[in-house]
């Protein structure tokens, strides 16, 4: 244990964890120049460890400098009780960023909702109803995809997005994850399980790809040829690229050592 601690939301476990400081340095020689320190830190959580670094500036300017000294000469690296120095210093960046709800463009308003409020639940810890949340986003965006000749017979979503597959609606290996997603899914909505942080994550990236393969990638094709079917913009190729890189962007994920990350 070190003998210095903040608390924050942690960007791998979701936990409002108690952060173990490691070391605090600030480009200053004097005290009177410090303003601006650099923190690095791992979670606390027992089954987390995950790294962040902050570059932070100072609120209480005497005790984030005694504390940046303290650790660099003075370190008792098994220290019995932490002080937590939350309150001194005010965080200008985070390594690994906190993480946010990420919308793929172009969905309904009623999808969008639901899945932005999957996202947030899904950061905020809440995994069970999270899960019934991407799972509803997903019901709501396949239902008038292709629907039944017999609109009385009522078809599970992973049959549904099976069949989409099938019909060439998504692809296969599209189709193949989305019925895995609808199985996650089935488990949270009809058993009460609630999914690990990593079964949740996996069903929201395939999810969002099913949304964006469905709705985002066609409606960005009319734009970019100048047909844009829901409002009146275009898209240029640049923010396209943008999107695609936030899309299936960076997630800090801790794997464990000698397993694939697949
Ligand atoms: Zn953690």
């Amino acid at each position: 244990m070190s003998q210095f601690s903040f608390r924050l939301k942690c960007p791998y476990c979701r936990s409002d964890s108690t952060f173990q400081i490691s070391s605090i340095f600030t480009p200053a020689a004097q005290q009177e120049d410090a303003k601006y320190y650099s923190v690095s830190a791992i979670c606390g959580h027992y089954t987390c460890y995950g790294p962040v670094a902050l570059r932070t500036v100072a609120i209480d300017h005497d005790r984030m400098w005694q504390a940046a000294n303290i650790l660099r000469y003075n370190n008792i690296p098994y220290a019995p009780h932490t002080q937590d120095i939350s309150p001194y210093f005010r965080i200008l960046e985070q390594w690994p960023p906190e993480p946010a709800p990420d919308i793929p463009d172009f969905l309904s308003d009623k999808v969008a909702n639901v899945f932005q409020q999957a996202e947030e639940t899904r950061f905020g810890k809440q995994n069970l109803l999270s899960a019934i949340g991407y799972r509803s986003a997903l019901d709501l965006a396949t239902k008038d995809v292709s629907p039944l000749p017999d609109s009385t017979k009522i078809e599970m979503l992973g049959a549904r997005l099976g069949r989409l597959s099938k019909e060439g609606h998504l692809t296969q290996s599209l189709g193949e994850w989305a019925e895995h997603i609808g199985f996650l899914g089935n488990a949270s909505t009809h058993d009460g399980d609630q999914l690990t942080n990593s079964e949740l994550d996996e069903l929201a990236m395939l999810t969002k790809m099913t949304l964006i393969y469905l709705f985002t990638l066609p409606e960005t094709i009319k734009r970019l040829r100048g047909t844009p079917t829901i409002g009146h913009s275009d898209i240029d190729p640049e923010s396209l690229a943008a999107r695609f890189k936030r899309w299936i962007g960076f997630k800090p994920r801790l794997t464990k050592l000698g397993k694939s990350s697949s």
